[in-house]
């Protein structure tokens, strides 16, 4: 499959925010939020500004867990100097198999990298400007929000001007996500169920299937159907979908890729990943004591990959890339740089 884009200068429309004044208003508006935290879909309402935590267990500050120019991402985003990730520590979902664990869900051992806001805004201009990376990847950002859009404002004081990726897991706020327009340029969602009943025995949230898809449809009116490339070719704005094909079919790909075809558009860009492994509480130990772990142990097999890959092409989506089968061998989160996974 190949990306279909269009070439032109990109300026990040943040910039035009922060200069009219919008972007102050906006981080002024995310940031009172926390005081009755509504950031995501599990509405908790706690005050994260005295300190109050929750589902998340993140407070007032941003935890960053690692930043580094990063090629495992998409061959559009990765270029010659990588996306700069910052990997937000902790998450709103709890994933059984998470392949992050190590980061999202050691949270008394995340409480510790907690940074201040003028920090946060210094790695993104260390990525940018020291390390040369094209964009600004905030990896898991849901929960900080209001964080990243302060970092922001204060990163665009010190010159900040590459495109900001949202790389998140789909759970997520319309009203936050409205706040989000015209600051964030690239959203890479990564949906993962089309049933309830999978996102409250995988992930522990309830009504994953309607909030995730809310969100993909405020995602897609902000940004349409077509990626923006700039003179380098690297994507500049827009969506892309990504799926991760998980075992018996429990991520239920078909309806997904129905739902994106049907309510959004077979023109939107998506990203068929291949890389899950048992990991985090799927153990061959958990798997013994409990069934629903079972269905998760093992990798996915050639055939259920071809099998989703045969889908994309049965609802026409034409746009985007899918992983090489083999990269389940290779491919680890090692929070450092790797090379992509991706083919187009
Ligand atoms: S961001 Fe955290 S505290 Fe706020 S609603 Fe979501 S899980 Fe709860």
């Amino acid at each position: 499959m190949v990306s279909l884009y269009m070439r032109r200068m990109y300026q990040p429309p943040y910039l035009k925010l922060y200069e009219s004044g919008e972007l102050l208003r906006r981080t002024e508006q995310l940031v009172a939020m926390l005081a009755s935290c509504d950031i995501c879909p599990l509405d908790c309402q706690v005050n994260r500004l005295e300190g109050e935590i929750s589902r998340c267990y993140s407070g007032r500050l941003p935890i960053v867990s690692t930043y580094c120019p990063h090629f495992g991402e998409e061959p559009a985003l990765v270029g010659t100097h990588g996306v700069g990730n910052i990997f937000f520590g902790n998450c709103n979902l709890k994933c059984s198999y998470c392949q992050n664990y190590e980061i999202s869900q050691r949270w008394k051992e995340e409480r510790k990298n907690e940074v201040t806001i003028h920090q946060l805004a210094e790695m993104m201009i260390e990525l940018q400007n020291v390390r040369g990376c094209h964009s600004i990847g905030f990896v898991s950002p849901t929960h900080f929000v209001p964080q990243m859009v302060e970092a922001i404002l204060k990163a665009c004081e010190l010159g900040l001007h590459v495109p900001i990726i949202y790389n998140t897991n789909a759970y997520d706020s319309v009203e936050v996500l409205k706040l989000l327009n015209g600051i964030v340029d690239i959203y890479l969602p990564d949906v993962k169920y089309s049933e309830d009943e999978m996102g409250y025995r995988y992930s522990g949230v309830k009504e994953y299937v309607k909030h995730s898809r809310n969100a993909l449809k405020e995602m897609y009116r902000q940004m349409g159907d077509t990626l923006l490339l700039g003179d380098d070719g690297l994507v500049k704005r827009g969506l892309i979908i990504r799926h991760l094909v998980l075992p018996n079919d429990l991520a239920g790909s078909r309806e997904t890729f129905n739902f994106i075809a049907n309510d959004l558009s077979s023109q939107v860009t998506i990203s068929a990943m291949a890389q899950y492994y048992p990991t985090n509480k799927v153990t061959a130990e958990n798997a013994d004591k409990f069934e629903y772990l079972q269905l998760l142990n093992r990798r996915i097999r050639e055939r259920e990959y071809d099998k989703v890959l045969d889908m994309l092409d049965g609802f026409g989506f034409e746009n985007g890339w899918a992983q090489e089968f083999e990269s389940q061998d290779y491919y680890r989160p090692e929070f450092g740089d790797r090379e992509t996974p991706f083919k187009r």
